[in-house]
């Protein structure tokens, strides 16, 4: 964190003139910002797409919203400080959460970010971080779809005009491409993967319903999963049960089931949206072959023919992808 000092003076500089520095100007940029469950990431990308500066700090979750805007805007500055000569003129966020685009409002959020919901995001940073960067405008989007927006602009998906992105980590979530936009929805829901019905038998959701996608096929619901089947205790999470499936039968049987789950979700989704392709990203699908094959295995089972060329890929852009995705949303607020 830094305390907001501006060493060389640099800083105000570019706040008050054009951002055109003879001396090595960088010229316009974007502020991306990522705010997850555990992490909150901001960075600094030029028209190139090139990332000039990133810095990153756990997100105060507990501590409520102010606590979290505050550490976007610490970030925010040490990135700032970090690229003299570059001029900020849009701010973009991926944030954990149901979102309202338009308002840029936080709709509903897990308990995992206290008093999220409610939140006028993109009122409150504009205000927050116009000292920093003038009244530079703020979009705000769901982490999920600022990952697909990367994905489709900068990495697997690119060229694509459709697509389902699923991000499978500590939870599960979705997002769809159409006609090369995300797909919102009337609610602003489109893509809660989570808590699609698959009939979990006895597996409790974060939404409190039972038989939801998440209760099995996030990473939380993988380890439980393997605990209800009478796993070592020891154990502490997905990846320590993914890392036992070789040699652990109950583990690879939580595995496959978990994978199962999800790949027999995403064939209804794929089912119904047809989409160019799907990318698939998230710590548990990094766990690879012993969670993708029974993933795969299950999802092709299920496809109809005129489905079975459907390609199906990892992300390409890993944990960079809502940043990539947040930045190309903030340089289409401004036409770029
Ligand atoms: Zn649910």
């Amino acid at each position: 964190m830094t305390d907001g000092r501006h060493g060389d003076g640099s800083l105000g500089d570019r706040s008050l003139g054009d951002g055109r520095h003879g001396d090595g100007s960088l010229g316009d940029a974007v502020l991306a910002v990522d705010i997850g469950g555990t992490k909150t990431a901001v960075a600094l990308l030029d028209g190139e797409h090139a990332v000039l500066a990133m810095a990153q700090a756990p997100t105060p979750g507990a501590d409520g919203p102010d606590a979290i805007i505050g550490t976007v805007v610490a970030l925010a500055q040490q990135v700032v400080e970090r690229a003299p000569g570059a001029r900020v003129v849009a701010t973009g966020v991926g944030t954990a959460g149901t979102v309202d685009v338009d308002r840029g409002a936080i709709v509903w959020a897990t308990e995992t970010l206290a008093d999220w919901a409610g939140t006028p995001l993109a009122a409150s940073l504009r205000s927050r971080l116009a000292p920093l960067v003038g009244d530079a405008p703020v979009q705000v989007q769901n982490d999920v779809d600022a990952h697909a927006l990367g994905e489709l602009r900068r990495g697997a998906a690119a060229g694509a005009r459709s697509a389902l992105m699923v991000a499978v980590g500590t939870g599960i979530g979705a997002s769809v491409i159409v006609d090369g936009r995300v797909l919102r929805g009337h609610r602003h829901v489109a893509g809660a993967f989570a808590h699609v019905p698959v009939g979990a038998a006895g597996l409790r959701c974060t939404c409190g319903r039972v038989g939801h996608l998440e209760a099995i096929g996030g990473g939380l619901g993988l380890h439980r999963h393997y605990l209800a089947l009478g796993g070592d205790r020891s154990v502490a999470d997905a990846r320590g049960v993914a890392g036992r499936a070789p040699h652990d039968p109950i583990a690879r049987r939580a595995v496959a089931d978990s994978a199962a789950a999800v790949g027999r979700a995403i064939a209804g989704a794929a089912t119904l949206l047809d989409p160019e392709l799907v990318v698939l990203s998230g710590g548990v699908v990094a766990a690879g072959a012993v969670w993708w094959a029974p993933m795969e295995s299950a999802l092709r089972t299920e496809l109809i023919e005129v489905l079975h060329d459907l390609p199906v890929v990892a992300g390409s852009l890993g944990g960079a992808a809502p940043l990539h995705g947040a930045a190309a949303a903030a340089w289409e607020m401004v036409g770029a």
